[in-house]
C-alpha cells in the first residue's frame, strides 16, 4: 500500500509517501509559509531536492502542490492518484476521545473539534490539512493519528493535577502527554532489538527533541509522561520552561508588566536552554560549542536539561518499581553522546555503565551500556512518519 503521511502546522506542512510493504519513503517534502507567500521542497527517493516559492493562500494550494509533484510525469513517484491508498494525518490532541488511531469521518471530526481548546494552535490546523485532502482526494481512507493517545493508559492518579476536581469535570483538566507516537514506536521497537516482549518490560524513553518528554512504559503500556495538559510541561526544552513554581507567572507578569499571553509567550519561546543561556540558542549543536569556548550559562543550559532528564529518569523507576530498558530519541538523544553521557552519570547509583565509545555513535540503533549494566541504555531512533503509515494501514486494510 502507498500511504501519504501528512503532519500540518497553521502555515506548514510536512509530508511523506511510505509504502507500507517495504516501509520505504517514496518521497517527501514540505510546503512552507502557507497563507503568507509559500515554499515548497520536494525529494523523491534517491533523486534531486527541489526547492523554490509557489503560491499557497490555504493549504488547498498546498495539497495540491503535493499530489502533483508525486504524479508529476518526470519526478513523481506514482502515476495517479489512485496508487495513493489512504493517508495518515497527524493530530495532536485528541482529549479522551481517541485512546487509538481512528478512520476519519465526519462524526470523528466533530470528536476532534471538540478537542480544539486543549490545543488551539494545532488541532485547527490539523483539521484544516484533513479538510483539504478531503477535498482533493474524496475517496481516498484516510486516519488520524493522535499524539496523545498512546498515554491514554495511564492511572489516574498519574493524570490528575492537584486542582479543583470540577476543573477536570468541567473543562477536561488534566494531564494528556504528548510524543505518543513516538514514545510507542520507540519503546516496541528497543524490546524488538533487543529481543525482549514489550509486554514484560520496564522502560523509560526519553524522547529528547526541540520539544522534549519522558514516558515510563510499564509492559507496553505508557503509566506516566512529563508533558501536561499542554507540551510546555516537564523537561526544560529548547525554547519552553517545562516545570515552574506557578507562582512565578504572576510574579513575572507584574514585574515586566506583561499580561498573561505575554507570559505564556516567554514560557513557551524565550525559556528552556535557549532563554537559561542567555539567548545562545535553543539548539544543542550550538550550545555544546559555546560551552567548549567557555560560555558559562552555556553550559549551565546544557548542565539543567541533563539533570533534569535524570530527575525524570529517576522518578519513572519509582513510577514501575524498576526499569529494564533507558530509551534515547529524537534529535538530541540520537545525536548527542554528551548529552545521553551527562545524564547517564547521575544514574551510576544504580549500576549502569556507558560504553563510551558506542555512546559517540549517532542516529542508529545501537546499544551503548556496558554488557555488566545492571540496566541497558539504548539509542533508538524515532519514525514518527512510519508509525503513522503503519497505523493508517492497520485500520484501512
Ligand atoms: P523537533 O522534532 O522537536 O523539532 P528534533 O527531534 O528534530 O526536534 O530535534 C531537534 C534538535 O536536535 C535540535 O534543536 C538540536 O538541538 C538537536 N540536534 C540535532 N542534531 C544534533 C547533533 N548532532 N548534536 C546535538 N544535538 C543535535
Amino acid at each position: 500500500m502507498n500511504i501519504l503521511v501528512i503532519n500540518c502546522g497553521s502555515s506548514s506542512l510536512k509530508f511523506q509517501l511510505i509504502n507500507s510493504d517495504t516501509e520505504a519513503v517514496l518521497a517527501k517534502g514540505l510546503c512552507e509559509r502557507i497563507g503568507i507567500d509559500g515554499e515548497f521542497t520536494y525529494q523523491p527517493e534517491g533523486g534531486e531536492k527541489e526547492k523554490g516559492p509557489k503560491a499557497m493562500p490555504t493549504h488547498t494550494e498546498a495539497i495540491q502542490y503535493v499530489i502533483d509533484a508525486l504524479t508529476n510525469e518526470k519526478t513523481g513517484v506514482v502515476k495517479s492518484l489512485d496508487e495513493i491508498d489512504a493517508v495518515g494525518h497527524r493530530v495532536v490532541h485528541g482529549g479522551e476521545k481517541f485512546a487509538s488511531s481512528a478512520v476519519i469521518t465526519d462524526e470523528m471530526l466533530k470528536a476532534v473539534e471538540e478537542c480544539n481548546d486543549l490545543a488551539p494552535l494545532h488541532n485547527p490546523a490539523n483539521l484544516i490539512g484533513i479538510a483539504a485532502c478531503q477535498k482533493l482526494m474524496p475517496g481516498t481512507p484516510m486516519v488520524g493519528v493522535f499524539d496523545t493517545a498512546f498515554h491514554q493508559t495511564m492511572p489516574k492518579k498519574a493524570f490528575m493535577y492537584g486542582l479543583p476536581y470540577d476543573y477536570y469535570e468541567k473543562y477536561g483538566v488534566r494531564r494528556y502527554g504528548f510524543h505518543g507516537t513516538s514514545h510507542s514506536f520507540v519503546s516496541k521497537r528497543a524490546a524488538e532489538f533487543l529481543g525482549k516482549d514489550v509486554k514484560n518490560t520496564k522502560t523509560i524513553v526519553c524522547h529528547l527533541g526541540n520539544g522534549a518528554s519522558i514516558s515510563a512504559v510499564l509492559n507496553g503500556e505508557s503509566v506516566d509522561t512529563s508533558m501536561g495538559l499542554t507540551p510546555l510541561e516537564g523537561l526544560v526544552m529548547g525554547t519552553r520552561s517545562g516545570d515552574i513554581d506557578p507562582a512565578i507567572m504572576e510574579y513575572i507578569s507584574k514585574k515586566e508588566n506583561l499580561d498573561i499571553d505575554g507570559v505564556m509567550n516567554v514560557l513557551n519561546k524565550k525559556s528552556g536552554v535557549f532563554g537559561l543561556s542567555g539567548e545562545v540558542s535553543s539548539d544543542f549543536r550550538d550550545l555544546a560549542a559555546a560551552a567548549e569556548k567557555g560560555n558559562d550559562k552555556a553550559q549551565l543550559a546544557l548542565d539543567v536539561f541533563a539533570y533534569k532528564v535524570a530527575k525524570y529518569i529517576g522518578s519513572y523507576m519509582v513510577a514501575m518499581n524498576g526499569v529494564d530498558n533507558i530509551v534515547f530519541t529524537a534529535g538530541i538523544g540520537e545525536n548527542s553522546g554528551f548529552v545521553r553521557s551527562a545524564v547517564c552519570e547521575y544514574l551510576t547509583f544504580m549500576g549502569i555503565e556507558i560504553d563510551e565509545e558506542k555512546n559517540s555513535k549517532r542516529g542508529e540503533e545501537v546499544v551503548i551500556s556496558t554488557p555488566d549494566s545492571k540496566i541497558t541504555v539504548l539509542v533508538i531512533p524515532t519514525n514518527e512518519e512510519l508509525a503513522i503509515a503503519r497505523e493508517t494501514e492497520a485500520l484501512v486494510k
